[in-house]
C-alpha cells in the first residue's frame, strides 16, 4: 500500500510540498520569535515587563524546538501543517500583542504572505514581494502605530525587515536544496539511461559480431558460385544468385554500420593505421559494386592517376567509407546516371571525391544528413537505414579527416573526404 503511494506521483509531490511547507513554518517560526526577542531588549531599558517578555519568548523559543524537532517527521498531510501554520501565527501575534507597536491586523496577512510565497513563488518575485511588504510595513510603523515612540518604531521596523530578509534567503535556500535534489534526481536518470544504453550497445554488438561470420560465409560462397559456375547458369537461376549476391552484401554492411556504432557510442571502435595506397582501395571498392551499378545501367567511373598515392588510414575502414558513398551514389541515382570517383592532393592531405548526377539532397536536409537515422522524407521509398553517413563521418574523422558534400535537387551530389597523405611515389 506504502508502494502504491510511493509511486503515485501525485500523492510524492502533495508529500513533498508539504515536507517542503513545514520547513519554511519552522524556520519562519525561528525567526520570527528571535527576532521578537531581540525587539524586546532593543531600547535597551529592560524594565520588568520587558523582562517578563524576555523569558515568555525563551519559553516559546523552546516550545517551537521541541515542536517540531520531537513530532513524528514521518506523518505529513494538511492536518499538520495546518497546526505548523496555526502555531506559527500564534508565536507572531503574540509578538506583534505584547510588544504592542503594531496593532493593524494586516501585517498577519503579510506573514502568511511571506510563508506562502517562500514556499511556492520564484526568488525573483519573491523579493520584490517582499520589498513591497517592507515599505508598507514602514510607512504602518511610522505613521498609524499611535503612542510608540519613534525610535521604537524604527527598531521595529528594522526588525520586520530583517526577518523578511532573513526569510527570503530562507526561501532561496529551499528552492536551491529543491533545485540540488531535482539535479541529484536527473543525474541518478541519467546514470539509469546510460547504463541501459551501454546494455543496448553491447547487446547490438554482440549480435552484429555473431551475424558478421555466416554472413560473411554466404556472401563468400555466392560470389564464389557465381564466378566460377555463372556461365553455365540458366539466366532466371544467374538472376536469382545475383539478387542475393547482392543483398547478402546490404546486409553485410548493415551489421558494420549497427557494429561499429555500438563501438562509437562505448568509445571502443578502435583503428589499425598503416600507409594505405589509395588506389587500390578505391579500385576493390568499386570492384564490389560492378554488378549493382550494371543492373541500373550506371556507369561507375574512376580516373585512376599514374602516380601511387599513399594515405595514413585503416584498410578496411576507408573500404567502408568508400563503400558507404558508393552504394548511396548508386541508391540514390536513376538509371542510366554517371558517378565519378576521384582524388587529388596537396602537401598535407589527399582528397576523395564521390560524384553521382541523382536526385540530389533538398536544401533543408543538408544539415540533418550526418545525423543517426536521419533518412530524406522524400527517398524513403528505397531501403536504407539512415545510419550510413553518420558512422561514414565518425570513420572520416577518427582518421583525422573531414567529410562534406555539396548538392544540388535534380542534378547530383558530390561528397569529399581528407585523410592524411604519407607521401607520393
Ligand atoms: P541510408 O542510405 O541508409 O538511408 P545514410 O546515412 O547513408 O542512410 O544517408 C542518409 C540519407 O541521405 C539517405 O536516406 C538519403 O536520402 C540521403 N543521401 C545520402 N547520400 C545521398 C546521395 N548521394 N544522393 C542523394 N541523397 C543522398
Amino acid at each position: 500500500m506504502d508502494q502504491t503511494a510511493k509511486s503515485d506521483p501525485k500523492v510524492e509531490q502533495e508529500r513533498e510540498k508539504h515536507l517542503r511547507f513545514e520547513k519554511v513554518a519552522e524556520t519562519t517560526t525561528y525567526l520570527v520569535v528571535i527576532g521578537f526577542f531581540i525587539l524586546t531588549l532593543l531600547p535597551f531599558k529592560l524594565t520588568f515587563p520587558r523582562l517578563i517578555l524576555f523569558i515568555l519568548y525563551g519559553v516559546l523559543l523552546t516550545l517551537a524546538f521541541v515542536w517540531f524537532h520531537f513530532l513524528p517527521k514521518k506523518f505529513v498531510g494538511p492536518l499538520k501543517t495546518f497546526l505548523y501554520f496555526l502555531i506559527t501565527i500564534g508565536f507572531i501575534y503574540l509578538g506583534v500583542h505584547f510588544t504592542g507597536g503594531i496593532r493593524s491586523f494586516v501585517i498577519f496577512v503579510f506573514y502568511l504572505s511571506i510563508l506562502r510565497a517562500a514556499a511556492y513563488i520564484e526568488l525573483k518575485s519573491f523579493i520584490v514581494l517582499n520589498v513591497l511588504i517592507s515599505g508598507l510595513l514602514l510607512v504602518e510603523a511610522l505613521f498609524f502605530s499611535g503612542t510608540v515612540p519613534i525610535s521604537e518604531k524604527l527598531s521595529l521596523w528594522s526588525l520586520q525587515t530583517w526577518v523578511l530578509i532573513a526569510v527570503a534567503f530562507f526561501g532561496r535556500y529551499v528552492f536551491d536544496e529543491e533545485k540540488r535534489a531535482e539535479g541529484a534526481e536527473e543525474s541518478e536518470k541519467l546514470k539509469t539511461v546510460k547504463q541501459i544504453d551501454n546494455v543496448k550497445n553491447e547487446f547490438v554488438y554482440v549480435i552484429s559480431k555473431k551475424l558478421k561470420e555466416p554472413v560473411g560465409t554466404l556472401e563468400g560462397y555466392l560470389t564464389t558460385a557465381l564466378s566460377a559456375a555463372g556461365n553455365n547458369l540458366n539466366v532466371d537461376l544467374k538472376s536469382f544468385l545475383v539478387k542475393a549476391e547482392e543483398n547478402t552484401k546490404r546486409l553485410s554492411r548493415l551489421i558494420n554500420d549497427l557494429s561499429d556504432i555500438s563501438k562509437i557510442e562505448q568509445q571502443t571502435l578502435s583503428l589499425d593505421l598503416t600507409d594505405v595506397d589509395i588506389n587500390q582501395v578505391i579500385g576493390s571498392t568499386l570492384s564490389d559494386f560492378n554488378i549493382s551499378a550494371a543492373e541500373k545501367n550506371i556507369r561507375l567511373g574512376y580516373q585512376r592517376p599514374l602516380e601511387i598515392v599513399i594515405v595514413r588510414a585503416d584498410y578496411s575502414r576507408l573500404h567502408e567509407i568508400l563503400a558507404n558513398l558508393v552504394d548511396n551514389a548508386i541508391k540514390y541515382s536513376p538509371n542510366s546516371s554517371q558517378i565519378e570517383v576521384g582524388f587529388t592532393h596537396d602537401q598535407k592531405n589527399v582528397m576523395i571525391s564521390v560524384k553521382d548526377s541523382g536526385f540530389g539532397i533538398p536544401q533543408e536536409s543538408q544539415v540533418h544528413l550526418f545525423e543517426k537515422f536521419y533518412r530524406v522524407e522524400k527517398n524513403k521509398g528505397i531501403k536504407g537505414t539512415g545510419l550510413g553517413l553518420f558512422v561514414t563521418r565518425e570513420l572520416v574523422e577518427r582518421q583525422g579527416g573531414r567529410i562534406w558534400f555539396e548538392s544540388k535537387e535534380g542534378v547530383g551530389t558530390t561528397f569529399h573526404f581528407t585523410l592524411p597523405l604519407v607521401g607520393v611515389r
